[in-house]
């Protein structure tokens, strides 16, 4: 069977990855360079920030993050030589507002990673010494980690294209799609080439509203604009990641500390501006003052694809017989991608699928949302 992929972060990525594991032929075209949109741009935490606000069906997916990057990273880099390092770190909260909600939250689901622990200030100096002594106590995820994402985008981007069975068209924008009785028979690019396959899957992130038009559909993912900075510290230095009204350190393995990030709707804006950064810097060092004597080495914009619930849509585009739809994960697509591309493999090939697709199905999505007001059929 051959697979169009179109869109190449860590949704077509990984969906790719797991169709071609299975013995199937995949295309993948990107508009621009393979895996530098939103998944190169993000933080590469591996849970949802704060899970209790967030619907079950986002942390169903967000659970099986970790031990599958775990296994992917173990297949995948005696062959690229890329290790995306999964990083546990754990994670300190300082929200006291959601201390009891998100203690609750651990004890009532027991969810694999998400443990948690109330801790005073002398056993939080311990977990972590440079925390601002103005937060006199925390909350502690220690199991929560995080990944590389720009590593693990290079290495699934190596893997695949040294596989027999991929081919990759970057720089190739797929504009529309020939359908004839409920059936894609091929996809047309911006140049009016025909690009045929025997299923086409939509895995554009933030640009995905574009086939609303053309397949009659309110799909209602709109970008996101979310900004980072980069410092660099010794390795090792920030042990933990840090977490307080949605502003968060992400400390990797060599020194680098990822600090973000910002919520802006400013439609394909990707330009980083100095009131944002100042923004970002203000909540950091609040947290962790000694970050300040470090240089900044980056900064940068990414689009997150939202979702009204932030619950992606997973499986076949309604009414169609060969189309699919893996997009809409908003802040949570790195740690979601796995289990997400999981999911549509086996709704696609027909085999068993390891949680109930429900919840994610296009179609129960649109109906669902459409009752509310905020996505309808049209
Ligand atoms: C600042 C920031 C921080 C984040 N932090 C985290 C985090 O800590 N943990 C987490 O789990 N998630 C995080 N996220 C969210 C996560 O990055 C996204 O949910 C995820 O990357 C979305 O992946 P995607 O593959 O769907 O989209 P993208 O990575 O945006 O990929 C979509 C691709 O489709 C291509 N494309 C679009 N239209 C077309 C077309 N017509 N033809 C061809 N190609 C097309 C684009 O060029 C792009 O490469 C963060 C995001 C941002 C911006």
């Amino acid at each position: 069977m051959h697979i169009a992929i179109i869109g190449a972060g860590i949704s077509g990525l990984l969906t790719a990855l797991e169709l071609v594991e299975q013995g199937c032929q995949v295309s993948i075209f990107d508009q621009q360079q393979a895996g530098q949109a939103a998944s190169w741009a993000g933080g590469g935490i591996l849970s949802p920030m704060y899970p209790w606000r967030y619907p079950h069906a986002v942390n169903t997916l967000a659970q099986y993050g970790k031990s599958m990057y775990q296994t992917w990273n173990q297949k995948l880099r005696p062959i690229t030589g890329i290790d995306f390092e999964i990083h546990d770190t754990g994670m300190l909260i300082f929200d006291e507002d959601d201390f009891d909600i998100g203690l609750n939250y651990a004890a009532r689901y027991q969810e694999p990673m998400q443990q948690a622990d109330y801790l005073e200030r002398d056993a939080l100096e311990q977990v972590n010494p440079w925390i601002n002594p103005k937060f006199q106590h925390a909350i502690y995820f220690s199991q929560l980690s995080n990944v590389r994402n720009p590593r693990l985008l290079q290495s699934l981007i190596y893997y695949l294209k040294q596989h027999p069975s991929v081919k990759f068209f970057e720089q190739i924008q797929i504009s529309q799609f020939q359908i004839q009785h409920q059936q894609v028979v091929y996809a047309i690019d911006q140049q009016g080439n025909k690009i045929h396959a025997d299923q086409f899957v939509i895995a554009t992130g933030a640009w995905s509203q574009h086939w609303a038009k053309q397949l009659k559909l309110d799909i209602p993912v709109q970008p996101v604009q979310g900004q980072m900075l980069l410092f660099k510290a010794p390795a090792h230095w920030l042990p933990t990641m840090c977490m307080n009204q949605v502003m968060y350190l992400i400390p990797r393995q060599d020194g680098h500390i990822v600090c973000g990030s910002s919520m802006a709707h400013c439609g394909f804006n990707t330009t980083p501006d100095a009131k944002t950064k100042q923004n970002i810097l203000d909540a950091c060092l609040e947290m962790v003052p000694e970050l300040a004597q470090f240089p900044i080495v980056k900064q940068w914009a990414g689009l997150r694809p939202s979702s009204p619930t932030g619950v992606p849509y997973i499986g076949a585009v309604p009414e169609m017989r060969n189309l699919w739809l893996n997009v809409g994960h908003f802040r949570n697509g790195l740690c979601m991608g796995p289990a997400s591309a999981q999911l549509l493999r086996q709704l696609m090939l027909k085999q068993p699928a390891f949680t109930n697709p429900l919840p994610y199905s296009p179609e129960h999505l649109m109906r669902e949302q459409g009752k509310s007001g905020s996505i309808s059929l049209v």
